[in-house]
């Protein structure tokens, strides 16, 4: 089951873009997704193709967390730790 099923994503990128999940979720600027952890920024074109289930930059699963704001494939592995122990997991989203 993916985090999108009761959300539409192409509104929820949307709403990304505008900077009102800002904070949350990756920082959108100039075509890329900036992580919300790290700060690494990814190509919003191949993070949106990674959501949908195609080749993009990262898998579909990492881009679901990346864009739920538990970091990206480049985030040092203590700080995803980190953030799954400040209890910031799929259910509360
Ligand atoms: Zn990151």
């Amino acid at each position: 089951m993916g985090i999108f099923d009761d959300y539409d994503l192409e509104d929820f990128l949307e709403d990304v873009k505008k900077g009102r999940a800002r904070g949350k979720h990756p920082y959108y600027e100039n075509g890329d997704y900036y992580c919300s952890v790290c700060g690494e920024p990814w190509d919003a074109y191949g993070v949106r193709v990674a959501l949908k289930g195609g080749v993009g930059d990262m898998t579909r699963e990492e881009a679901e967390r990346f864009m739920k704001g538990l970091g990206c494939p480049c985030c040092p592995s203590r700080l995803h730790r980190r953030v799954e122990t400040l209890g910031i997991v799929k259910e509360n989203l």
